[in-house]
């Protein structure tokens, strides 16, 4: 099997990771996979089953219950399919964006979400977002960046992007809640948010997306001979 290429994008909540890599992904003619969707869908199927975040003993007992599935629409769009239903849209909420950071620092959720991301970079020339992408679940990806820029910039797009979609935004509890993750996915003991030495370091602060695009595709370019 020829060898696929696969491009890592780690950073913290909100540094624009899964715009641009959607644009990238659309561009190159790439699989996009969004894996914070795959946390999400976790958190969502525990949320529903009413077990806190923080209960190992309910997750340990209830994850066998749970299946999940990615699947891509005709417009490349990735759908989360937990226990045969589509969960797409309601694992975008900020109640589980909260959970998500909480439920995915757990070994066991963590461990059983491993294989079905590396089985996707095996069939697919693959962009993948998340945390632990260039660290643990693809250490040999082809070209590895790090998004990020300051909590107050990632707030404040957040808030646009709610506002914009006629959502309800406060942007002071918006900052805080992006700190609290911030905390949460660098702090924890399994596969922690960081930078590694051999990523691509992109600080978005002042940089518009094409602008951080131009400068993904001549990174990649370096690397992936088309
Ligand atoms: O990227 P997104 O904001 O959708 O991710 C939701 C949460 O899922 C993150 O705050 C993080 O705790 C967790 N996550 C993770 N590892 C990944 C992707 C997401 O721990 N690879």
């Amino acid at each position: 099997m020829v060898k696929k290429i696969s491009i890592a994008i780690d950073g913290p909540a909100g540094a624009g990771k899964s715009t641009i890599a959607r644009r990238l992904a659309a561009e190159m003619g790439y699989h996009y996979v969004d894996t914070g969707a795959i946390y999400r869908t976790v958190a969502y199927f525990f949320d529903l089953w009413g077990v806190s975040p923080k209960d190992i003993d309910g997750i340990t007992r209830y994850i066998d219950e749970l299946t999940i599935r990615i699947e891509y629409d005709a417009e490349g769009v990735q759908h989360m399919i937990m226990n045969g239903m589509d969960v797409t849209n309601d694992i975008r909420t900020q109640e589980i964006s909260q959970k998500a950071s909480i439920i995915s620092a757990h070994a066991i959720v963590r461990d059983m979400l491993l294989d079905m991301q590396r089985e996707v970079a095996q069939q697919h020339n693959v962009i993948m977002d998340g945390r632990d992408i260039g660290s643990v679940v693809l250490p040999k990806a082809t070209v590895k960046f790090f998004l990020t820029a300051s909590p107050e910039i990632r707030a404040r797009r957040r808030t646009k992007e709610l506002l914009e979609k006629g959502q309800r935004a406060d942007y002071e509890k918006i900052l805080k809640e992006i700190e609290q993750r911030d905390y949460q996915d660098t702090h924890r003991e399994v596969a922690p948010l960081k930078m590694t030495r051999d990523s691509i370091k992109l600080d978005t602060s002042d940089m518009g997306i094409d602008e951080v695009i131009a400068a993904m595709k001549e990174a990649i370019a370096k690397k992936v001979v088309r």
